[in-house]
């Protein structure tokens, strides 16, 4: 077989779209020698040649060796040089390189081929005897520290001892004789450490460091990056054999690395450092400070070491050409490094840059823009979940920060305020106009007033998806859940961390973006709407097919959705409205009187507030659709908790105590989750199901004549079992439309629909859409009820079964496309064969995930619906979709 492919000298074997063969780095090293770019000439050993390794007890296949004899030929032919020569040695770097770059890959090896013989060699050819111990002290010390396995360290300390006692500050103040003693003394460490002399031989330190790279693919570093990033071990790393150019061969020479354009702004301007008389990773290893290609980052920075461009402006203008020359072959920003040995430019290596958020968008548009890539393109290079990033204030990154502690980074954003540790001091601080940080140990759906009040949510227990995490990300709040290290005590209003104690109204920060709890207010940087976001939205409209609406309730949800360009809602979840304190006394009344007469006496409460909410909806939304679902929860979430709740609900009611708590219990259940719920209620209570519809119709008929659009009311019965439970809510909601008709005299266009999510209703969807004008499927809840994994109850266990594999991801953040999807595809087609043209959408948590997006895509819902800060990354993920 063929295992070897060279590059160099204008041309090469392979090129860029052979990444899998020769890894990242080995295919756009061939693509540059294929541009005609300086690139020192070399080879690469495939991906094909680990596999094979790994495959036959780690031998090398037996033609590979004279392959790679022959490469090595051909660079002796280029480069005038010949590998192992004593007089005249031709030195190589070894560097591995799997498909995308991997953390855990061996460290690449500088200067191979240097002995004590060779580097004789170098320094009388190179004049500079400096310059030849120089890199072979470089060499022993990265060939012990990642072939050998020498620890690191050890020379360092010999280093340091040596320049300490000569009364050195930098490397660069070592000379000739200083680097020659040192490398005594490495040997002398090798030789101790080993027990054998450090190879002499340039063959057998090769093929060392080959062996080094792919045993490197198998160490537990690797093996657990490519667990985490699901890449599989089959496919190998390549190593890379290439000619030494040396960036340590005094003033004219350096190294360096740049972006051919800023990765944390995005601005269209050559970005990076570089360091003179230096080598390799000298740059990034802090040795010493590196310096500002540009003039301009340099006055920037107001740094006083001159930039690339004064200091070496031939090689500047080399690198400008070359930079121009990538960027327009790649179509992409580039991450590039160089050497530059005495004056002459070498490229070693490109690769499509890692950006911010923020840089990804302005890259996308600004190459869309210059006509480098299309508008469709520019849709596709922007990470939809990264929006997230973009649509919060976050912490001005030049702001000191001074952390407390770091919980869950559990919904975006960054916010202020005064420390507040319930949730009626947080809706009290909020009508007096002050900003509070909401602090709870965990919350629960008692606490949505206090968390609409506040500027963002703190907990110190609960995961990613707890009550709190899914809640705030519903609200678009900054939310740092599961801070273990915060100790709260409610009795005292105090938190503490560590030695640290706050009480309420000390300001704190936090930062849901990274999970950091921080002391006293810190600048924050408002959200970019306009602009280049703008832009890149309106392209991803014109692409993408799916329509996406919001899940809102109250009417600032209802603006935001809109401003981020909802286009309607797709769940109103009106048992939300019923959480405001001024309405739950009715709602408890409705629940626990104990009879028909008491519950029409509260519903008639509740009625003309209902309707306003709907009115104000209706309003906001005026021409776009409107799903609302009939009251879903298990009525005991409403129940009063407290002595004193329960004496007010008893005085009103005109009820003891004691018998009211007997009726609440009455209602515990022990599974609330599949009990006493959706339209269960309505079956139950139909007074409560006829009240919400009045109050749905009556508001269509006062939108309608206010804004002078049509309205167009979407009711929706959640938690149906089969076409019986539906029809018999329907017949109620069609005779209170009809009721409401004649009373007002106008007509309403509404339709009725249902969830689909049970099992059950989506096995029986072709009945059921014989009655429903719509399915929404609630994958929420189609998740736990076909897992039979109650989301709220998952934590304990689900960390264990992603960590095993046994599920790819969790099913409540991407839709379980094998299970779940496979019900959602199933209903769907049976519900359009019964009734062709039916609406189909989503709602629910994965209704803002891109890779759920894409399955509805597939699928070919008609609309998604999510959280109204997720609206946008929505309407990027579908147009993904649709490409
Ligand atoms: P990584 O994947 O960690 O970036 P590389 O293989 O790119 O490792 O090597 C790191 C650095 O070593 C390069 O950026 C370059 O400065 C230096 N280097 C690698 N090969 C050569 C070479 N043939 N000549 C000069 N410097 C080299
Ligand atoms: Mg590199
Ligand atoms: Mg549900």
């Amino acid at each position: 077989g063929k295992w070897v492919y060279t590059f160099g000298d204008g041309k090469a074997e392979g090129e860029a779209g052979m990444k899998n063969l020769l890894g990242g780095k080995g295919a756009n090293l061939a693509e540059m020698s294929n541009l005609g770019l300086p690139v020192p000439p070399g080879f690469t050993i495939t991906t094909e040649v680990c596999t094979y390794y790994y495959d036959h007890g780690k031998q090398f296949p037996a033609d590979l060796d004279a392959q790679v004899k022959a490469a090595l030929a051909g660079m002796a032919k280029l480069t005038g040089k010949t590998f192992g020569d004593p007089a005249n040695p031709l030195l190589v770097s070894v560097r591995s390189g799997a498909r995308a770059s991997m953390p855990g890959m061996m460290d690449t090896v500088l200067n191979l081929g240097l002995n004590d013989e060779t580097v004789e060699a170098v320094a009388r050819a190179s004049g500079d005897a400096r310059f030849a111990w120089d890199s072979y002290r470089r060499f022993i010390t990265m060939y012990s520290n990642v072939v050998l396995d020498i620890d690191h360290g050890l020379f360092e300390e010999a280093l340091e001892d040596y320049k300490e006692r000569k009364g050195y500050h930098l490397d660069t103040d070592l000379k000739a004789d200083d680097w020659k003693v040192l490398v005594g003394k490495y040997k002398e460490i090798v030789k101790k450490a080993l027990g054998s002399d450090f190879p002499q031989d340039p063959e057998q330190q090769l093929w060392g460091a080959v062996g080094a790279v792919f045993s490197s693919w198998m160490n537990a570093r690797a093996i657990k990056y490519r667990e985490l990033n699901s890449i599989p071990a089959s496919w190998g790393t390549a190593v890379n054999v290439q000619s030494m150019v040396f960036g340590n061969m005094g003033d004219t020479s350096a190294t360096g690395v740049a972006f051919t354009r800023n990765p944390s702004t995005g601005e269209n301007a050559l970005y990076g450092e570089f360091l003179i008389n230096a080598q390799g990773e000298d740059v990034v290893a802090g040795i010493r400070t590196p310096q500002d290609i540009t003039e301009a980052a340099r006055k920037e920075a107001g740094s006083d070491k001159p930039s690339m461009e004064t200091a070496m402006p031939e090689a500047y203008a080399e690198l400008v050409r070359i930079y121009g020359i990538l960027e327009k072959h790649y179509r992409d920003m580039q991450d590039m490094e160089f050497t530059i040995q005495e004056g002459k430019l070498w490229m070693l290596q490109t690769r499509s840059g890692k950006r911010t958020a923020r840089a990804a968008l302005k890259i996308a548009v600004d190459l869309a823009d210059e006509g480098l890539i299309s508008e469709e393109e520019a849709v596709g290079r922007v990470e939809p979940s990264a929006l997230d990033q973009l649509l919060h204030p976050t912490i001005d990154p030049k702001a000191e920060r001074r952390v407390l502690t770091t919980g869950l980074p559990a919904s975006p954003g960054a916010a202020a305020g005064e420390i507040v540790f319930n949730s009626d001091d947080a809706e009290a601080a909020r009508k007096a106009g002050r900003k509070v940080i909401l602090v709870r140990v965990e919350t629960s759906p008692e606490d949505i007033h206090g968390m609409h009040a506040a500027e963002g949510i703190l907990t110190t227990r609960g995961g990613m998806t707890s009550h709190a995490a899914v809640v705030a990300r519903g609200m678009g709040k900054p939310c740092v859940s599961g801070a273990g290290q915060i100790r709260v005590d409610y009795a005292k209003r105090t938190l503490s961390i560590g030695p640290t104690t706050l009480k309420a109204g000390d300001v704190l920060t936090i930062d849901g973006g990274n999970g950091q709890v921080l002391l006293g207010e810190i600048k924050m940087q408002q959200p970019e709407l306009s602009g280049d976001f703008a832009k890149l939205m309106s392209w991803a409209d014109k692409v993408r097919r799916l329509k996406v609406r919001a899940n809102a309730e109250t009417p600032e949800d209802a603006r935001t959705a809109r401003k981020f360009g909802a286009e309607g809602i797709g769940l109103c979840r009106t048992e939300h409205m019923f959480f405001d304190e001024s309405r739950i006394q009715s709602v408890r009344e409705m629940i626990l009187s104990a009879d028909d007469r008491g519950r029409r006496a509260a519903l008639a409460k509740l009625l003309p507030m209902q309707r306003q909410d709907f009115v104000q909806l209706f309003t906001i939304m005026s021409g776009l659709p409107v799903t609302i679902r009939l009251l879903d929860p298990p009525l005991h979430e409403f129940l009063p908790q407290g002595e004193k709740e329960i004496a007010e609900v008893a005085g009103a009611l005109g009820v003891t105590p004691d018998a009211l708590k007997h009726r609440a219990a009455e209602l515990h259940e022990f599974n609330p989750m599949l009990g006493f719920r959706g339209c269960r209620l309505a079956v139950a209570f139909p007074e409560i199901a006829e009240m919400q519809a009045r109050a749905i119709f009556e508001a269509a008929v006062i939108a309608a004549k206010e804004t002078g659009k049509p309205v167009i009311p979407e009711v929706m019965v959640p938690l149906v079992m089969g076409k019986p439970e539906l029809d018999l809510v329907k017949a109620r909601i069609d005779a209170m439309a009809k009721a409401v008709m004649q009373e007002s005299g106008t007509t309403i266009d509404y339709q009725v629909g249902t969830m689909i999510e049970l099992p059950r209703a989506a096995l029986r969807a072709a009945e059921i859409a014989e009655s429903a004008e719509f399915f929404s499927f609630g994958t929420n809840d189609l998740t736990q009820t076909t897992l039979g994994i109650s989301r709220d109850d998952a934590s304990s266990f689900l960390g264990s079964y992603t960590a095993k594999g046994l599920l790819e991801a969790d099913p409540f953040v991407t839709i379980d496309q094998e299970g779940v999807g496979e019900l959602v595809k199933l209903a769907a087609e049976r519900g359009r064969r019964a009734r062709s043209g039916i609406k189909l959408g989503i709602c629910g948590e994965h209704g803002g995930d891109p890779a759920s997006i894409g399955f509805c895509e597939s699928v070919g819902l008609d609309y998604v619906s999510c959280s109204p800060f997720r609206v946008p990354i929505a309407r990027l993920a579908a147009a993904q979709a649709a490409l």
